[in-house]
């Protein structure tokens, strides 16, 4: 079957349509996105619900929201309700909704002004919590509260959902660092909050508007029922939030602070547009000591000591937790801080933090600590080891570990993963592990698996069991176990929502609040929103309204994901995985994930957005009676697919237009926990899309520039001149869409000495006769696979790596080239690629079977061999393994043979500039420890080699070559390559890709670090 059009399920309704038409006639700057795709990726986060909205509206300037709230105050337009949305990373549904979402994180992400003397700062809500930090640290101050979710969640989130996390029990939560906040409510206007005098709020309340009622609702409900609210409010670090009631009222400086009812209102009040917020010192001094337990039990009942000794804060993870981290790229960056010598294996970690402002201060808490350590050690009382850990970076990585633990738990093998909906409980610390070992009772008597870690010294423990959401037995246990746990929560005078906020679990309001304090949340909500257009249902209703809460038991989204048969689902597993935990959306322009998304601040063109797309994809195919999962076997005349092309309304055209941004740079692939690999997916659903509808002529032409190279590379000079000729430049550009591309070398490859004085791999078989090399032979030879890359653009690479074989007396012998077929694989044409793979697969077993070590010198072909070809081929693949020169030096190149020519000195010699080395973002993310390989290989000749942290350069294979493309490439080469450039002396890219990126932008010649270690050892 092919391909067929699919329409979306759900459109618009009138009145939504006549709200919009409105807002387009008004002054509204912003961007309104009513596509099916769009308003899918608002469809979720990070908990188990989906909800798709009428629209998302992203108000570009404050002034916008206000526009938008006072058109909603109209009469024609009282039945429009939203949700305003941030990050979108909330683990309970709270910004989810079937209306219109205010999305405020795409553009007011604005620090409006920083006044270190008075210690705060002045926001846009849409600004994530790690930019906040990262604008601020050059004047050694921070944003306290933090999130797991730090660099992607926005403070308009931490507001609304009061967030707070590791560190609390010194820094508190958000509401405590709120100085002042303007927001718009559905009056229309604008609303500016900051602590006042009670006998001020008394005065605004004689007023007869919105703003009057507000106070004399809040007086009557926070200060005339103080005593109940006091009673009612537990004394916990993480309070009652949403509404605050016991906050509002300062009865000791008798002031009323409606920020602190805003905050922790999750979008119910009003819409928050800016924050004035206090900012603390960040501390001289700190030291993370990981202390490691024999089981999670002794780990939880360890943690009221540790908070005894002064710590700042005691964070844990449990072995499930651990295990996951453990075949994760995080690791490697962690295990030699983590694992000890110890003979009992761990089951459970503390890691204990201190700050001081001075050294002393510090190093007294420390010693005080490992004393007892070391005394718990000795009587065998759980405690196995502990480790200290003091340099900045490790500690950030370490905390990275941390907050990717739920991230983590979602790559749990098996139907059953855990899930978000009682995790964020919070109980009295002392009670911490009595409480725990309750709720595992609780969770083995239903036969759950579950992971934790969470917050020990607020008494905070993220417990997420496994379930299969596809299954509705499993998914009637979320209701069974929440009933459960509320009533658990109770028994030891703790919350269920500890820390998350309540969003669909509102339901659970009435029962922690009483009836008498819940009705004062409802008059609160009626003073603010009498029409309950404000998030509806979620925490309480106005006042007497007939309206009900939002419920555990809302539309979830395993009832979308079950109408996929399993076998599809198998094919295109990691994006069934994906559990919105958003990590994809950071906002750190040196990391390399993902760059789309960065460029374009578009949700939809990141993994997340594409994962979503892809699901949505799958169950319309499937329900029109087409398997996705099968590769297509047929494919419409190609007149048909002209034809086709007049069919525009077809949410295949959505998908598409969301995989054409990506840059198959496989970011994904690795730095995201569950490892949901777009690239892959994105090829399946490419060579469905194209059964039905044509391809670009450009698509041919990267399909098949692989084969044509060889014979173009005969004459260099010759096509160079076609090419680089305007006639040429303007058949490239205007009828294949291709800008840019680089010049053959000159002379070709086959011309060059180096070339010549290598073996052939003829040569190589007469040589030896048929007899594979030894283990001791092995180190003397290697095998050059050629990619087309180098081979034909950058023949003097290969050359260097010839001259660098000989150099350290290793006989090169260079396989015949053969395309690799990535670039068939990129544009979907998989038929074509299997074959190809299968050709080239036959070539380098038969060279690993002579026992040949390979290289190759393109990181994106050279990990192709591993991945795709193992997922395309099998069995059929074969075990030869091509390696990366860094990999082939460290592993292949014997010691004896290098020491006659690199000379081990003991630490880097001065006579040498320092290298920096910028990877490749595929071999960056794929293989973690390049950056230490070169490290160490520099290290031998006495270079000191600085890796540093980029993003993507922007030219990823062809996407930077692509006419459509071009200027996002170059956005993104300026986003974080270019200056990094700017600041570097000696740079040395490894990525073919890369350094033609720098060629191109800035006419700078970058060296492979082969050819820099070439010229050191000449
Ligand atoms: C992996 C993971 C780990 C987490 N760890 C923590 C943690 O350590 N500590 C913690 O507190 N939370 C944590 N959370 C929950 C979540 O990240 C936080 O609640 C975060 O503060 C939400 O921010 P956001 O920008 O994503 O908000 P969203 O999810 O977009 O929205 C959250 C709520 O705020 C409302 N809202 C957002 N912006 C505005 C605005 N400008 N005006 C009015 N209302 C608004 C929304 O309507 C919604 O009700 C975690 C979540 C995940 C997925
Ligand atoms: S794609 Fe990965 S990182 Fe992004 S939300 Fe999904 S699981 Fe998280
Ligand atoms: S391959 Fe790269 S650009 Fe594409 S979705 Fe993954 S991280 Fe983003």
């Amino acid at each position: 079957m092919i391909l067929p059009t699919l329409s979306p399920e759900q459109t618009l309704q009138p009145e939504y349509e006549a709200f919009i038409q409105a807002l387009e006639r008004t002054a509204f700057s912003g961007d309104i996105d009513l596509t099916y795709a769009g308003r899918l990726i608002a469809s979720t986060d990070n908990s188990i619900y989906q909800q798709l909205p009428q629209g998302v509206v992203y108000p570009r300037t404050q002034e916008d929201v206000g526009i938008v709230m006072a058109l909603a105050a109209q009469a024609a337009h009282q039945q429009i309700q939203f949700s305003p949305r941030g990050g979108g990373t909330g683990t309970n549904g709270q910004s989810l909704t079937s209306w219109l979402v205010l999305d405020l994180s795409r553009y007011l992400t604005r620090v409006l002004e920083i006044n270190i003397e008075e210690g705060w700062v002045r926001v846009e809500s849409g600004l994530v919590k790690d930019a906040l930090n990262k604008a601020l640290a050059p004047h050694g101050f921070f944003f306290a509260p933090d999130t797991s979710t730090s660099n992607r969640c926005t403070l308009g989130g931490m507001i609304n959902t009061d967030a707070s996390g590791q560190g609390s029990l010194v820094y508190g939560k958000t509401s405590d660092h709120i100085l002042e906040l303007a927001s718009y409510t559905l009056h229309g206007t604008r609303l500016t909050t900051r602590p006042i005098p009670l006998k001020q709020a008394r005065e605004l309340a004689q007023l007869a508007t919105p703003e009057g009622g507000i106070y004399q609702q809040v007086i009557k409900s926070c200060v005339d029922l103080r005593g109940e609210v006091v009673k009612r409010f537990p004394p916990l670090n993480r309070f009652l939030t949403g509404y605050d009631l016991k906050h509002a009222y300062d009865a000791d400086s008798e002031q009323v602070d409606l920020s602190r009812l805003i905050a922790g209102s999750e979008g119910t009040l009003a819409v928050v547009t800016e924050a004035k917020l206090n900012i603390t010192r960040i501390p001289r001094h700190k030291v993370l000591v990981n202390v490691t337990y024999s089981s999670f039990q002794s780990a939880l009942r360890h943690a009221p000591a540790l908070v005894e000794a002064q710590a700042t804060s005691v964070e844990t993870i449990d072995s499930k937790v651990l295990d996951l981290a453990r075949n994760d790229i995080v690791w490697h960056g962690v295990k030699d801080m983590l694992e000890s010598d110890s003979a009992t294996p761990m089951d459970g970690i503390n890691m204990v933090e201190f700050t001081a402002t001075s050294e002393y201060a510090l190093e007294k808490k420390l010693t005080s600590l490992t004393s007892m350590l070391d005394d718990s050690i000795r009587q065998q009382n759980g405690v196995i080891g502990y480790q200290i850990c003091d340099d900045p970076a490790s500690i950030g990585r370490i905390y990275a570990m941390r907050k990717k633990a739920v991230g983590l738990l979602g790559a749990t093998k098996g139907a059953r993963k855990p899930i978000a909906f009682v995790e964020d409980t919070a109980v009295p610390p002392e009670h911490l592990a009595d409480y725990i070992s309750e709720f595992r009772d609780l969770l083995d008597a239903h036969q759950l698996n579950y992971g934790m870690f969470g917050h020990v010294d607020a008494g905070v423990l993220h417990v997420r069991p496994a379930l299969n959401m596809q299954d509705p037995e499993d998914e009637a246990l979320v209701r069974t176990i929440s009933d459960q746990v509320v009533a658990l929560t109770a028994k030891y005078k703790g919350l269920m929502w500890g820390e998350h906020g309540k969003g669909f679990r509102s339901e659970y309001g009435p029962e922690f609040f009483g009836e008498l304090l819940y009705q004062e949340l409802c008059k609160l909500k009626a003073v603010f929103d009498p029409l309950n257009r404000l998030n509806p249902g979620k925490i309480c209703t106005p006042y007497q309204s007939q309206q009900a809460l939002v419920s555990v038991d809302a539309t979830k989204r395993g009832w979308f994901d079950r109408q996929i048969p399993l076998a599809t689902q198998g094919v295109y597993q990691t994006a069934m995985d994906c559990n919105g935990n958003g990590l994809c959306f950071n906002f750190d322009k040196d990391t390399p994930m993902c760059p789309s998304y960065r460029v374009t601040g578009d949700r939809r063109y990141s993994p997340k957005g594409r994962a979503s797309l892809l699901r949505e994809w799958l169950r319309l195919t499937s329900l029109a009676g087409l398997d996705a999962g099968i590769e297509p076997k047929a494919r419409a005349s190609w007149w048909q697919r002209w034809r086709n092309r007049k069919q525009t309304d077809d949410f295949n055209h959505e998908v598409k237009a969301s995989m054409d941004e990506c840059l198959a740079c496989k970011a994904c692939g690795s730095q995201c926990p569950v490892k949901v690999d777009i690239p892959s997916h994105r090829a399946r659903f490419l060579a469905h899309y194209h059964s039905r509808y044509g391809r670009p002529l450009k698509d041919y032409l990267v399909k098949n520039i692989e084969h044509w190279l060889p014979r173009m590379a005969a004459h260099p000079r010759l096509i160079n001149s076609l090419m680089g000729g305007r006639p040429g430049r303007w058949v490239s550009a205007e009828l294949l869409g291709y800008v840019d591309a680089p010049n053959l070398s000159v002379p070709a490859l086959t011309r060059r000495d180096a070339y010549r004085k290598a073996l052939s791999w003829q040569q190589f078989l007469e040589l030896r006769q048929g007899n594979a090399l030894n283990e001791a032979e092995q180190s003397h030879f290697v095998g050059i696979v050629q990619d087309p890359f180098t081979s034909f653009y950058e023949a003097e690479l290969v050359e260097d790596l010839l001259k660098l074989a000989a150099r350290l007396g290793v006989q090169a012998v260079i396989l015949p080239y053969r395309a690799n077929g990535k670039a068939a694989h990129v544009k979907g044409f998989l038929a074509e690629f299997r074959q190809l793979a299968r050709v080239q697969a036959q070539q380098l077993q038969q060279a690993a079977d002579m026992g040949l070590p390979l290289v190759g010198l393109d990181a994106s072909t050279v990990l192709c061999y591993a991945d795709e070809y193992q997922q395309f081929l099998g069995a059929e693949r074969g075990n030869f393994k091509v390696k990366l020169v860094q990999q082939w030096l460290q592993e292949d190149v014997d010691e004896s043979i290098l020491r006659d020519f690199i000379k081990p000195v003991p630490a880097p010699a001065s006579h040498e500039q320092p290298v920096d080395l910028l990877l490749h973002c595929t071999e960056q993310t794929e293989l973690p420890q390049s950056g230490a390989s070169w490290q160490q290989i520099f290290a031998k000749v006495g270079v000191e080699c600085r890796p540093l942290q980029t993003g993507c350069c922007g030219m990823a294979g062809t996407y930077g070559h692509e006419a459509e493309h071009q200027a996002k490439s170059k956005q993104l080469y300026a986003m974080s390559w270019q200056p990094k450039l700017a600041s570097s002396e000696k740079p040395l890219a490894t990525g073919f890709s890369c350094r033609c990126q720098a060629q191109r932008v800035e006419q700078r010649r970058l060296q492979h670090p082969l050819q820099h270690l070439l010229q050191v050892l000449s």
